[in-house]
């Protein structure tokens, strides 16, 4: 690590994990070149509260922690973070970070671009925390953390909803009664920052497909769809909450509304309603065995099978409902964790958009997770690009750090 660039952390702090990653910053070429943020070092807890594993390594691979620990000594975010911290700031003792990035899932209609965070941006923040219970409390976890044992620190809030904020009316709106989209009720969009960086990546890789009509697939843990034209986003899956869309890990997607009134009538509270649709359905609840979808695909049971299935039917049918938005397709993007790893998954979702897309994969490509899997008789171009959500909180808090004359 080069002690004469400044360094920055990017935070992503998730509902049981905390990663930290640690970036240089070098000098631009020249005054209008952009920042290029230097990944050197990654730490993480992961399972708070639960069975906490801390790791941590440089960017060349070197592990430099691999710890489990006892619940009691990492029992919330606050511990983690400190952990993560303490460990990373070994090799920063003699270059400390002059700036911190977080991950916000929420910036609701306030934010349309990265912030830096103050004590209203933090109250403002707060207000969302109803829209996004499962992710915001932990990203200001972590924001007050700093802000109290570093006050001075540049802390900058990069927002996965930001990237969706030019959709156009149609997008954003859900029939209720329009007063409730004055009052923020409406379809915001998230994984902004993966989608961010697949804009950015397909420019590079594949520029002539960049300029059309992509549908990006972040099928992670979290799952939702893109719809992008010139790079710019149009449309999304997910809507006022990260809950809308393609069925995921734990959580539902779409769901007719009156199940959830069904649910109310039956004597569910709202939390208890909360913790099911957020933490109990897609496909754990479906399947009844797990939430990862390396499981599911080893399993011999029928419901994870069928969980499997219906995970690539609604997947398969929200690209339609986008490509309407879009008036056709120029490219599929698959990208995350199941997006860029798992080959049975991105040929069961493509088998259902043959008919209508003329889509076909190129199956030793998509075994190799290769860059472009399609065949050549496909129609449309189908892409595997990994993403890089702590590169773009990287690069815009670099940037924020130029402009605030900070390193
Ligand atoms: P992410 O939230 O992007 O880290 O993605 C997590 C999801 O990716 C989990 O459901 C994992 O099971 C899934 N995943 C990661 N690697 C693979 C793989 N090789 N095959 C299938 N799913 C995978």
């Amino acid at each position: 690590m080069s002690a004469a660039h400044p360094v920055i952390l990017v935070v992503n702090a998730g509902s049981s994990s905390v990663k930290v990653s640690v970036y240089t910053v070098p000098e631009a070429a020249h005054d209008n070149a952009d920042i290029n943020p230097v990944l050197s070092a990654h730490g993480q807890i992961e399972g708070i509260g639960v069975a906490p594993r801390l790791r941590a390594s440089m960017a060349d691979g070197h592990v430099v922690a691999d710890e489990s620990f006892p619940v009691s000594q990492v029992a919330d975010h606050d511990a983690a973070f400190r952990l993560v911290r303490l460990v990373l700031s070994v090799g920063l003792r003699d270059n400390p970070p002059v700036a911190i990035g977080h991950r916000v899932v929420h910036g609701g209609s306030d934010f349309a671009q990265a912030v830096r965070i103050d004590d209203d941006v933090i109250a403002r923040l707060e207000a969302l925390i109803p829209l996004a219970p499962l992710h915001q409390p932990h990203n200001l976890t972590a924001i007050r953390a700093v802000r109290k044992a570093a006050p001075d620190m540049l802390q900058v809030a990069c927002f996965d909803t930001a990237f969706h904020a030019g959709h156009d009316m149609l997008a954003q709106l859900m029939a209720l009664p329009y007063a409730y989209y004055e009052r923020g009720i409406r379809r915001y969009g998230f994984h902004g920052l993966s989608y961010e960086y697949i804009a950015r990546r397909l420019s590079q890789v594949a520029p002539d497909l960049a300029e059309g009509r992509v549908i990006v697939a972040h099928l992670g843990n979290g799952a939702s769809l893109c719809a992008m034209r010139n790079g710019r986003s149009v449309d999304s899956t997910m809507g006022l909450t990260a809950l809308d869309g393609l069925p995921m890990g734990t959580r539902c997607g779409s769901i007719d509304p009156g199940a959830v009134l069904w649910l109310a009538q039956q004597g569910m509270t709202a939390d208890a309603i909360q913790s099911m649709l957020y933490g109990e359905s897609g496909l754990k609840g479906l399947s009844g065995v797990s939430s990862d979808m390396r499981v599911l695909l080893a399993s011999e049971a029928p419901r994870a099978r069928l969980a499997v299935d219906f995970y690539a039917y609604r997947a398969a049918q929200e690209i339609g409902k986008l490509a309407v938005t879009l008036g056709g397709l120029d490219a599929l993007i698959f990208t995350a964790g199941i997006g860029a790893n798992s080959p049975p998954v991105r040929s069961r979702i493509c088998a259902h958009l043959e008919t209508l897309f003329g889509i076909s994969l190129d199956a030793a490509a998509n075994e190799e997770n290769g860059q472009r899997i399609s065949s050549n008789a496909s129609r449309v171009p189908v892409l595997v690009l990994p993403t890089d959500e702590e590169g773009i909180v990287a690069l815009s808090t670099a940037r924020m750090m130029k402009a605030c004359g900070k390193g």
